[in-house]
């Protein structure tokens, strides 16, 4: 490797010590930052701002919502280089039933436990701690290395919304959600779709009398898995893994003795860039049609989510694999690891795809590995932790274009 890339490697890791990373993770998930938080995400906010304002890097609240403000930090370059995001979201999903204290985090066994470790304080730190070690090492950059600490990600994604439309801008980007290292530069779009069933009530003494809205939904069900579910596990992705439906929730009818005149199924559907978003509204419109032919009495309509999406939709991801904030990550974790890195697609949906698709700037997905994103118990590797901050310090340093020590 080239000498410059070992010295800022070496300066990189004399300037922040693992259990440094380790200490402002366990700070983050200290603070409960999910939706049922009175204050949202304010404190976890205001926490990282002024931890960066101390070690001298210029951070600003930037309010989205009441009480939900994104934290910009920049460390501004010298011209000349590429900018380059690290974009992490500041929210978790709630404890619900954990296992384990989820805002008491604990470090055992080189995993640290906690709600939001893996997904994603874990990674924000370490994009918080890359920063820090820049700053730090004084390596010198030409463009600027920008944090972005979004609200919102596990709703409505209003927090990368709000970077998109009132900046800052990059050149590319990076999100931190766990990847177990692996870098993703791709994943599937995702819709979340409610269709509705329309019945007539009537009592269930007489059902005859009414139509069943809980019937229509379980001859809907049995065409999906009959029917659309195989043509999906068949439709392949050039980029990434194939399109996916789940049945998630279903509720209808008030009590067993009435004719259930309503019925609702909530879906979530991952669609590839193959398809189209019309192509997934349109297979389901076929199975109405398929049904109603069988019988006139079905009536369902279908509806995309609200609580979902703010204004832009969940598209796929898909950056190339030959772009050069690909190469850049990958030749960093060789550097930091030792070993080539894996070039793999996102399971999940992440914030990524709006900054690749409406804001112009390409973002690839690679964090920390770990378990429990969302679960009963949730850890992030502490060893992760370390690897990553250096790998995202080196990748800004290469891709910001780094420059001799001042
Ligand atoms: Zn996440």
């Amino acid at each position: 490797m080239p000498a410059v890339t070992q010295d800022a490697l070496s300066r990189i890791r004399r300037a922040v010590s693992k259990s440094e990373i380790e200490g402002l993770v366990k700070d983050l998930v200290k603070i409960p930052s999910h939706r049922d938080v009175q204050t949202k995400e304010r404190a976890v906010a205001e926490f990282l701002q002024e931890f960066l304002e101390d070690e001298g890097i210029e951070a600003k609240l930037r309010t989205v919502e009441k009480d939900r403000p994104n934290v910009i930090a920049r460390i501004e370059g010298g011209g000349g280089g590429k900018s380059l995001m690290l974009n992490g979201h500041t929210d978790t999903v709630p404890a619900y039933d954990m296992d384990i204290p989820p805002f008491t985090p604990k470090v055992q066994g080189g995993k640290l436990y906690g709600r939001g470790s893996l997904d994603m304080k874990g990674g924000l730190g370490a994009m918080a701690m890359a920063l820090v070690a820049l700053r730090r090492s004084r390596i010198r950059l030409g463009g600027d290395v920008i944090l972005a600490a979004v609200v919102d990600e596990e709703d409505k994604s209003a927090g990368t919304e709000d970077i998109i439309l009132n900046g800052p801008r990059a050149d590319a980007a990076i999100v931190g959600e766990p990847t177990d290292l692996e870098i993703q530069p791709t994943h599937r779009g995702l819709e979340w779709l409610n269709v509705h069933f329309y019945g007539k009530a009537a009592h269930g003494g007489q059902a005859d009398r009414g139509v069943n809205a809980i019937s229509m939904a379980a001859r809907f069900v049995r065409e999906v898995e009959g029917d659309l579910l195989p043509k999906l596990r068949a439709r392949k992705s050039r980029y990434m893994m194939s399109p996916t439906l789940n049945l998630g929730v279903i509720e209808g009818g008030q009590q067993p003795s009435s004719v259930a005149d309503h019925c609702v199924i909530r879906m979530d559907r991952r669609w590839v860039p193959e398809e189209k978003l019309q192509t997934v509204f349109e297979e389901i419109y076929g199975i109405f049609d398929r049904l109603k032919a069988e019988d006139p009495k079905f009536r369902a309509k279908l509806v995309r989510d609200p609580s979902n999406m703010k204004t832009m939709t969940h598209v796929p991801n898909v950056v190339p694999t030959d772009h050069w904030m690909v190469r850049t990550l990958r030749g960093s974790m060789k550097t930091v690891t030792g070993r080539p890195a894996k070039v793999t697609s996102f399971w999940g949906w992440t914030d990524a795809a709006l900054l690749t698709h409406f804001g112009k700037m390409p973002a690839v997905v690679f964090g920390p590995g770990g378990a429990g994103a969302h679960a009963r118990v949730e850890y992030v590797l502490t060893e992760d932790l370390a690897r990553c901050a250096q790998v995202y310090a080196l990748t800004a340093a290469e891709a910001c274009g780094a420059e001799k020590s001042r």
